[in-house]
């Protein structure tokens, strides 16, 4: 798909968010907040699905992880020990003329996939003009624009990774002239110097200015679980090697916060630190770089749509890193981070805190400080390439077009829509009754109103997996159509049989099937 398919295709996302219900501007009455979105009656559903559905792959079916629900506010000194206060910056500069800002590594990584594409697009030209006799690799090995473009990228890639190993503010902002970036709004390169900015969101806790102390929001999840480790071990069984898991918010003052909800200042986490023995730590990083892939796949999306990334800047805690990236229309980012983090947060909070934060392992007699290997994805990004990835304008047989979404069906918003053919006959009450009976296990839809083909677009437009119809016959025979969202297709089905089948349709085990 060309760029500009692509940005059409993402504005018709955000659009379709809006209009059946996923997603709202926040305070939209007073024109909004920037980059802060609420969940309307269908999102909401989508991601308490999605977050039930990571709670149940991670805690229920690990008996060695459990989760805790920490408070979003904690001591001040938990982020002087994780080292938040110091060192969570993102490298900022602004452009003069437009005095728009933007994060210098971004802009950097931007220029870096624009070289990227440059040497695909030559790839892809002469493979259109050689047919079949084209040698792909034959071409990137030997192509003159193609190795010019490499060894630009290589020079440029070093630079970058040199510069940010070594906080280097200079020197990348040198790269963004050198690589002759222009601010996308203004066009011009007259650049700021690039300056440290720290994330994190202050605020003042008590009620009387004197007891007034500053805390922060926290910016990840994650410290909840170090500095309940102890609590944890002491009252759950658990024995090394486990994890603990927990969803939460978590909030950056992100300095580009964009692309809908894919960045934003307040969002939610699903992280799991796994406590390890030091010295395994690397054979648990694959174990869950491998775990989580498959998860990703789980929910649907294809193999090319899925990618590792390895860092080339390994954050402050870690010894190991790797991003799982997805393929977003604005382009290919991260969905997930997987990073070993040695013993650094539990050392540093035993440090500052006076307190032991050991493990005792039986087998080797011996104490000491567990490492860790933490998953952690984003809730808002994985719904974001759930919407992306299902959503389909369909050309149909007749000419006419459907759009849909195709959600896969355990974490459709809507499982089941229950419609009556007319609304009369005695249908409605027929339809309802099965509606009492299966709003039991599913979130369902009851809906009478306009034709039947309007209510069936009307449910693929949210995700809903499948229209149970009741008609004429229903009354006779007790069997109703069960239509199917993605091949359009109906069976005639017995209400006794109903039940059963739906249950088998949505049960979230077909995803890890
Ligand atoms: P990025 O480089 O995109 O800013 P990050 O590497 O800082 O992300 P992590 O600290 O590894 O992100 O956080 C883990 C996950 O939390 C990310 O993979 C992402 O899914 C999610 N996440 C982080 N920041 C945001 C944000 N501002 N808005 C939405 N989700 C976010």
């Amino acid at each position: 798909m060309s760029k500009e398919n692509s940005t059409n295709q993402f504005q018709e996302i955000i659009s379709h968010c809006k209009e059946y219900g996923f997603i709202f501007p926040s305070s939209e009455i007073y024109e909004g907040l920037s980059a802060v979105y609420d969940y309307g009656q269908n999102g909401i559903e989508l991601k308490n699905n999605l977050q039930q559905y990571w709670w149940k792959s991670m805690v229920q079916l690990h008996e060695n992880i459990v989760g805790i629900d920490a408070a979003i506010f904690m001591h001040p000194k938990t982020w002087k020990a994780s080292g938040h206060v110091d060192a969570f910056m993102d490298p900022l500069i602004d452009n003069k003329d437009s005095k728009k800002r933007y994060r210098a590594d971004v802009l950097i990584e931007d220029a870096m996939a624009k070289i990227e594409e440059k040497i695909e697009k030559e790839a892809e030209k002469a493979a259109k003009k050689f047919g079949d006799s084209f040698n792909r690799e034959m071409f990137l090995q030997t192509n003159p624009n193609v190795l010019r473009n490499k060894e630009k990228l290589n020079v440029i890639e070093t630079r970058f990774k040199n510069a940010l190993e070594e906080n280097n503010l200079t020197e990348l902002r040198q790269i963004i002239i050198d690589l002759e970036i222009a601010c996308p709004i203004s066009g011009t390169k007259n650049w700021t110097e690039v300056r440290q900015f720290n994330l994190m969101f202050s605020t003042e806790i008590g009620s009387v200015a004197d007891e007034a102390g500053t805390i922060y929001l926290r910016p990840e999840t994650a410290q909840g679980i170090f500095v309940n480790f102890l609590n944890v071990l002491n009252t759950s069984r658990q024995r090394i090697p486990f994890g603990i898991a927990q969803i939460g918010k978590a909030f950056r003052n992100e300095i580009v916060a964009r692309q809908f909800i894919f960045r934003t200042r307040e969002f939610e986490q699903m992280e799991m630190q796994f406590f390890v023995r030091p010295g395994t730590e690397m054979e648990w990083f694959k174990h869950w770089k491998a775990a989580r892939m498959k998860w990703h796949r789980s929910l649907g999306f294809p193999e090319n749509k899925l990618k590792f990334y390895d860092h080339l800047k390994l954050a402050h805690y870690a010894n190991a890193a790797v991003d799982i990236q997805f393929e977003y229309p604005f382009g290919i980012k991260e969905i997930e981070g997987i990073h070993s983090r040695t013993d650094f947060d539990l050392k540093n909070h035993q440090e500052l805190s006076g307190k032991k934060l050991q493990y005792f392992d039986t087998e080797l007699n011996q104490s000491y400080t567990p490492y860790v290997v933490e998953t952690s994805v984003g809730l808002n990004r994985t719904f974001l390439a759930l919407i992306c990835n299902g959503y389909e304008n369909q050309k149909l047989e007749d000419g006419s077009e459907r759009t849909l979404l195709r959600l896969p069906a355990f974490l459709a918003p809507v499982k089941i829509a229950i419609l009556p053919l007319v609304k009369k006959d005695g249908l409605p009450e027929k339809a309802r009754e099965i509606f009492d009976v299966l709003k039991f296990d599913h979130k369902c839809f009851y809906d009478e109103k306009d034709s039947i083909g309007k209510r069936y677009r009307r449910q693929d437009a949210i995700g809903t997996p499948f229209c149970i119809t009741v008609d004429h016959q229903t009354l006779e025979d007790s069997t109703v159509t069960l239509r199917d969202r993605d091949t359009m297709q109906q069976e005639r089905i017995s209400i006794e049989r109903l039940q059963q089948i739906v249950n088998e349709k949505v049960d979230w085990r077909n995803g890890l099937k």
